[in-house]
């Protein structure tokens, strides 16, 4: 809100064409260095608050010419000669003229920049353009007289409904917009000179309406806020930049999440609103979540029957078993089996408790397991075959996808199936002497610094 005219722009305006289109403004200027809101008589505030900003940018461009205002015209030598503008004595005189009216005014080297822009005129702002433009303002008045910070008003409505964080349906929200938009067409229509009371009548009758539309809003809002499967702006950008418009264009449609789209959302805000249902779910299950881990995007799991901790990424979570959250079912059974599978072991010691653990359960078949820290490192373990006696070097990640299911006490694999996995693994066999020496011969290279 503007509530001062400095004295370099009194000085401006005084100068410039529009402002005998403003004789109110004239008047008040004529007998003033500056003029402050409160020195504006009653019947004259609507325009010095909504008006006058026009005003200003277009006594600017009147003046604006190109580069070459940038050159000073004359060098007074000792004399000065104070800037038409801001009334500072100056040595280097420049001379800006006025497009319209052909006036000259010398001002100094400070303010003449404001007037130097090259841009402005390839814009094709010509004289005919300033003209029109002049003429707009007269209407701008007289809009402002009837609707008081008319242009604030439109814009206030068209981006209304950006504000709350709950995104509007479009059964809502598009009327709205409509009428919004037709609001601009009318207000643009009255300033391009279509002058007539008709249009003015027709945007009074949609003002009227705007009341009712902001408590449908707030009461839309106010009812689903807390809603646990609200759409909200987070979700909307959080889709944005996974790029996924169906998503949005649904979210949009109905306002909520729902079984189309919920397989398709693990956004931050929406996974901690629904972190009780979650936690729920896992209920049925040897799991419980010990963590959410937004960086690696997944729920940390942990069963009774292990120390391993895992993590079920939301994109595998919510892709299979999503829809449950809703009270739906999915085709992938919420089973034990099925986490073990979708999850991947978590944090740096799990892969030593894994082989520990794994260890003890093998005790009795026949077939067992052997890993250094090295091996660890290196990604990769040696199975054992008991009735042959050797060795096999398998992946570390292989065989934890593999064995994920023994740790953790589940029906797969059973023992038949994960010895038949190690008497067939395919690869070289090393006996027990020959395991050591390939041992003692890497960790003597680790241990050798490179010369
Ligand atoms: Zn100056």
């Amino acid at each position: 809100m503007r509530n001062l005219i400095s004295k370099k722009e009194r000085n401006l305006i005084m100068n410039s064409y529009i402002i005998d289109d403003h004789t109110w403004l004239k008047d008040l200027l004529e007998t003033r260095p500056s003029l402050r809101i409160s020195e504006v008589p009653e019947e004259h505030r609507v325009d010095f608050e909504y008006v006058v900003p026009y005003i200003l940018k277009q006594c600017g461009d009147e003046w604006k010419g190109d580069e070459s205002v940038l050159h000073p015209v004359e060098d007074l030598g000792d004399e000065r000669r104070p800037c038409g503008l801001c009334g500072r004595e100056n040595r280097y005189i420049y001379y800006i003229q006025n497009r319209l009216n052909g006036k000259k005014m010398n001002v100094g080297g400070d303010c003449v920049e404001d007037y130097v822009d090259i841009d402005f005129l390839r814009e094709g702002n010509s004289r005919g353009k300033l003209l029109r433009r002049a003429k707009e303002i007269r209407k701008r008045s007289i809009l402002n007289q009837r609707f008081p910070g008319i242009q604030n008003r439109i814009d206030t409505w068209l981006n209304r409904s950006g504000k709350s964080n709950v995104v509007l349906p479009l059964s809502i929200e598009e009327p709205y917009l409509n009428i919004g938009n037709k609001l601009q067409d009318l207000h643009n229509a009255f300033l391009r000179g279509e002058d007539n009371e008709m249009i003015l009548n027709e945007m009074e009758d949609i003002l009227n309406e705007e009341a009712g539309y902001i408590t449908r809003f707030d009461e839309y809002i106010q009812l689903n806020k807390d809603h646990k499967f609200i759409a909200t702006k987070s979700i909307m950008t959080w889709l944005e930049n996974r790029r996924d418009r169906k998503t949005m264009e649904s979210l949009k449609q109905y306002g909520f999440v729902t079984k189309e789209t919920i397989s398709f959302i693990w956004e931050k805000g929406f996974i901690e609103r629904n972190i009780d249902s979650f936690n729920q779910l896992f209920e049925s299950t040897i799991f419980k979540i010990i963590e959410v881990d937004f960086d690696n995007e997944g729920f940390v799991i942990q069963s009774d029957h292990s120390r391993v901790i895992m993590i079920i990424r939301f994109d595998k979570f919510m892709s299979n078993f999503g829809e449950r959250v809703l009270g739906e079912s999915t085709k992938a059974a919420f089973s034990d089996n099925n986490i073990v599978k979708l999850s991947s072991i978590y944090g740096s010691n799990s892969p030593y408790i894994f082989r520990d653990e794994l260890k003890k359960k093998l005790k009795t078949w026949s077939v067992g397991i052997s890993m250094t820290d090295e091996d660890a490192e290196l990604n990769q373990v040696y199975l054992y075959d008991r009735r042959k006696k050797d060795y096999v070097q398998v992946k570390l990640s292989e065989l934890i996808a593999e064995a994920k299911g023994i740790v953790f006490g589940l029906s797969n694999p059973d023992r038949k199936k994960f010895e038949k996995y190690v008497h067939e693994k395919e690869g070289k066999r090393y006996t027990h002497n020959e395991l050591r020496d390939i041992r003692s011969i890497s960790s003597q290279m680790a241990n050798t610094p490179i010369r």
